[in-house]
C-alpha cells in the first residue's frame, strides 16, 4: 500500500543500531498505531450513523453540555468499536521492546495519546495515558471516577455519589491534560537516548510538543507514519509506512 524508498531497511538497521544501544527509550503513540485494529483516527472521516459530524463538534465540554445524550452516545458507539479490537504487531512490537529493555536494564517509558487501551491489551504495563481512557467513566461535575456504568440503556447515567451526569473519563478539547502524566511524559522525553514517535499527526498539543522536546534534549528520534507531520523534517529517522509492519521490523533487528 505505502511505496517503501529503496533505502529505508538500510535506515531501519542504523535505527534498530540506536535503539539497541539506548539506556533509555521513550516511545509516543497516537491513533494511527490503532489504525489496524480498526479504531479509525480522527482525520480519517467519522462514518456510519456520524458521518455528519466532525470529532471537534463532539469531544468538548460544551457540546456535553448542549447534548449531553448525543455525545454520550457517540462514546457509547466507540467504547463497542475498542471492545472488539484486537491489538495489532505494532502494539505487540512495542511490548516486545519493553521487554527487551527491561531484561537489559534499560530505562523504557511508554507514552499514548490513545484511549482505547489497546497497549495494555497487548501486555504493556504502566502505560501514560495522556488523554484518558474510554471505557472508564467520571462525573461531569466533580471528576468521581465511577467503576460500573449501564451502557446498554442509551440514557446518559448519574454519578451515583452527586447526582451529576457521567461523562467519558478523556481529555476534551480545551482541557487540560492530567498533571502528573504530563510531568511524567516530559521527563521521560528529556531522559530519553531514543525517542520513537508512532502513527500521530503531531498536531495536538501539548503531546506534538514532547518529541521536539527529545530533540531538542539531544534523543535519536525515530518517527513512523503513514504520512508526513511536522516533526518529519526534525527527526533523525522517518519512516513512511504502517505501524504494525514498521515497528515489528525495527523490533526484530534490535
Ligand atoms: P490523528 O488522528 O491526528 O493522526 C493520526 C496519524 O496517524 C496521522 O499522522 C496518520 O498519518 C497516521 N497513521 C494513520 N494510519 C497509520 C498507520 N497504520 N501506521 C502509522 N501511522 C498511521 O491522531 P493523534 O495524533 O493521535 O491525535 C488526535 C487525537 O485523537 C488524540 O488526542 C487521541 O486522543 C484521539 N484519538 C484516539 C483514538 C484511539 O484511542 N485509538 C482514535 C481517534 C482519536
Amino acid at each position: 500500500m505505502y511505496g517503501m524508498p529503496p533505502d529505508q531497511d538500510a535506515q531501519i538497521s542504523q535505527a534498530a543500531d540506536a535503539l539497541r544501544r539506548a539506556s533509555s527509550i521513550a516511545v509516543l503513540t497516537g491513533a494511527g498505531i490503532s489504525a489496524e485494529s480498526g479504531i479509525p483516527t480522527f482525520r480519517d472521516a467519522l462514518t456510519g450513523l456520524w458521518e455528519n459530524f466532525r470529532a471537534e463538534q463532539l469531544a468538548t465540554p460544551e457540546a456535553f453540555l448542549a447534548d449531553p445524550k448525543l455525545v454520550w452516545e457517540w462514546y457509547a458507539w466507540r467504547r463497542q468499536r475498542v471492545a472488539l479490537a484486537r491489538p495489532n504487531p505494532g502494539h505487540l512490537a512495542l511490548t516486545a521492546l519493553a521487554n527487551a529493555c527491561s531484561a537489559r536494564g534499560a530505562g523504557f517509558t511508554l507514552i499514548t495519546q490513545n484511549v482505547d487501551g489497546l497497549h495494555q491489551a497487548a501486555g504493556s504495563t504502566d502505560v501514560i495515558e495522556l488523554h484518558g481512557n474510554i471505557c472508564r467513566v467520571k462525573c461531569f461535575e466533580r471528576q468521581h471516577v465511577i467503576e460500573q456504568f449501564d451502557d446498554a440503556t442509551g440514557a446518559v447515567p448519574s454519578c451515583p455519589l452527586c447526582g451529576s451526569l457521567l461523562r467519558p473519563d478523556v481529555v476534551w478539547f480545551g482541557e487540560s491534560l492530567p498533571e502528573a502524566a504530563l510531568a511524567h511524559a516530559m521527563r521521560a522525553a528529556r531522559d530519553a537516548e531514543v525517542f520513537i514517535s508512532v502513527g500521530t499527526s503531531t498536531l495536538v498539543e501539548p503531546a506534538a510538543s514532547l518529541p521536539f522536546l527529545a530533540v531538542r534534549s539531544g534523543a535519536v528520534v525515530i518517527e513512523v507514519n503513514a504520512g508526513t507531520t511536522p516533526l518529519t523534517a526534525a527527526a533523525r529517522f522517518s519512516f513512511r509506512g504502517q505501524a504494525g509492519m514498521l515497528l515489528p521490523q525495527l523490533v526484530e533487528e534490535c
